[in-house]
Formats: C-alpha cells, structure tokens, sequence
C-alpha cells in the first residue's frame, strides 16, 4: 500500500509518501510572503499553494523512488483550515486519484497532528491525552484509538499560539513571534512581572486576556521609560511565557487527574516552546506521568502526518467520493 498525502490548510504546502506504514518523507515548502505582514494572508496561501503544490508532490514521488502509477490511494487535509488553502489541496488530490484511478482518503488536521506520535518510536499507549497546541487551536483530546477521539477541552477565544505571536508582536518581535519569545525568555526572569492567569471552568481555555493585560502593562511602563521594552525585553518574555504555560499546565493537569490518565503526548507548534518542554518533564517526575512529543518537523504543519492519519483510515477502507468539499471548520 503506497499513499500519497497532501497537507495545505494554512501556509505550509507539503506532500508526503507512506509505503505500508512507514513514512518514506516529507516535503515542506513554507511561504514566506506572509512575514512582511506580520500574519497569514489567506489570498496569498492560496496563490502560494497553487504555485507549491505540483513541485513538492513532485519531489515526494520522485525521492521516495515510487512510481506514481504504483500509487494505492490519496489522502489530503479535508479541515479544518483557510477554504482557499484547503481548496487547493483538495482539487489537486481529487484530480490525482481520478485520473489514476484510486480511491480518495480525507483527512481531519486536528487528528493527524495527534496521529503524527505514531511515525516514530515511542508511541502513546491508550488512552491517552493529547494537548495541541497551535496557531490556530489549543485543545485536550482524549484519545481511544487511532481513530477514535474526543475533544475535552478547548479555548473559547485565542489560540496559545495566537497568544505567543500577538504579545510578542506588542514586543516589536518579528513574525512568527513565538520561536522568539521563547529564546529571549530563556535569559530573562519568570517572575519578574505578573500577568493574570484565566479562571476558565471546566477545562476551557482562554487566552485573548493576556495580550490585553500585557497592552496595558506596556503603555503604563513606557510612560515612564520609554526604553523600557529595550532594557526589561527577557525579563517581560519569560514572564509572559511563564503564565502562557501555567495556563496550559493547569488544565492538562486537572484533565489527567480528572480520566486518571498518565500517557500524556503533545502535538501543534508550540510543542516547540523549551519552556513547555521543561514544565512537561518536571511534571513527568512529579506526577508519574509518560510524556511524549513528536520530533519538530511533525509538530508543525506537515504532510506526513496526513499520510500516517492516512494509512489508519486505509486499513479500515474509510473512503470519500470525488464530491467531497474542504470544511473549514472541521470539528474532531
Ligand atoms: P493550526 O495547526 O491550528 O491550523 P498553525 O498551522 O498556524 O495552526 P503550527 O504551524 O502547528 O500552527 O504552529 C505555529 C505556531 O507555533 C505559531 O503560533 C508559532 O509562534 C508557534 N511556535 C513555534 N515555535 C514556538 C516556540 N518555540 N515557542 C512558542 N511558540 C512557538
Ligand atoms: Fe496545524
Ligand atoms: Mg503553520
């Protein structure tokens, strides 16, 4: 079984080649037209996809040695997504299997960022509890099988990568923020400012307070000091780093004890934040738990984890027609 899968809901293209489970690449083409916006510019993924995607899914079947008419099947991110981005992708993958004959397999991007700690040793055992978090969500999923999950807890406003990108952008950081607020909060103090912690029930998140809460403790500072970002930048990082990460902790936390699960995996681009990872492995000491997190290049969005979601959803012969449509808001 030889599946090709295409990832292109936000502004990464990428195509990748599983051959009976195993992940033979996975090629990223990231856009950078978006940087000097300081944002994902939905007409311009589009555009950038479209120029993207026959190249890259070019260079899979090309490097994975695979002749494309040995192909068994295509897969491509259904949502949730931008409906320009993802309506490219979907087209393209439709066309593909049409013209050679092959069923379609869609994709949920939300559980293929989970199903990406399935390419590599060690897996999660299940139940488990996964923590995404992204740019565009932040969610606990209590997940039973490969294919069987559930939502448990989201946030109601930002994503904590939405978090992480906007403060850092009151900071004067570049776009993403986040990879760089995190290297300045490394030097800095984590206690040096106080930023409020959300008080959400249950186990929702809320993240739109603080990229108020830090607007206001900027404009209070710089009245005062007009360098004060200049002269306080790792300490203010590491402060805000510090409550975007208690937030996250509190309610991972409170969802492990609550299903009394201790396999806890997680996935989204934020995993790639040092201070999370250090939370995760005191916590992994504390309380017991297994953690894992998948290597960087499948936290992010990428194609192999679309093929990996794929080959889960071959072996069960879940298919779709050649009428299915992207879903921009795709629920698990
Ligand atoms: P989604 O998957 O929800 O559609 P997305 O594609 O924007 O959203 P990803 O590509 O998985 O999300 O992750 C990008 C986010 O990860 C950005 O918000 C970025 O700032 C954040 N990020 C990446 N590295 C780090 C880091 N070291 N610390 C904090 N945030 C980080
Ligand atoms: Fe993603
Ligand atoms: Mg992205």
């Amino acid at each position: 079984v030889n599946i090709l899968a295409i990832e292109s809901s936000c502004d990464e293209t990428s195509a990748s080649i599983i051959s009976n489970g195993k992940i033979l690449n996975n090629i990223v083409a990231t856009q950078s037209v978006h940087e000097k916006y300081g944002g994902v510019v939905p007409e311009l993924a589009s555009r950038a996809h479209q120029q993207h995607l026959i190249p890259v899914v070019h260079e899979a079947i090309v490097s994975s040695g695979i002749d494309k008419n040995a192909l068994t099947a295509v897969a491509f991110t259904r949502g949730p997504g931008l409906m320009g981005s993802l309506m490219v992708g979907v087209s393209f993958a439709k066309s593909f299997a049409y013209a050679l004959d092959i069923p379609l397999i869609a994709i949920n991007h939300m559980e293929a960022h989970i199903l990406a700690h399935f390419i590599d040793e060690p897996k999660p055992s299940f139940p488990f509890i996964c923590l995404t978090v992204s740019g565009g969500h932040t969610q606990l999923v209590l997940v039973r099988d490969h294919l069987d999950m559930e939502v448990i807890g989201e946030t109601m406003d930002d994503a904590v990568g939405e978090a992480f990108d906007k403060t850092a952008k009151l900071l004067g950081l570049p776009y993403p923020g986040g990879p760089f607020l995190d290297k300045y909060a490394k030097e800095g103090n984590p206690k040096a400012y106080q930023f409020p912690i959300s008080d959400m029930p249950d186990l929702t998140f809320s993240f739109s307070g603080i990229k108020t809460a830090v607007l206001y403790f900027l404009r209070d500072h710089l009245k005062d000091n007009p360098q004060f970002v200049e002269d306080n930048l790792a300490d203010i990082c590491a402060s805000v780093q510090y409550t975007l990460i208690k937030t996250l902790m509190q309610k991972l936390k409170k969802a492990a004890k609550q299903y009394k699960i201790k396999e806890i995996a997680i996935a989204g681009g934020v995993s790639a934040n040092s201070g999370l990872r250090d939370e995760l492995e005191n916590l992994s000491s504390q309380l017991g738990w297994k953690v894992y997190i998948p290597k960087f290049e499948y936290c992010t969005d990428n194609a192999a984890m679309i093929a990996m979601a794929a080959h889960y959803k071959y072996q069960k012969g879940d298919f779709c027609g050649l009428d299915v449509s992207p879903e921009a808001r795709m629920k698990i």
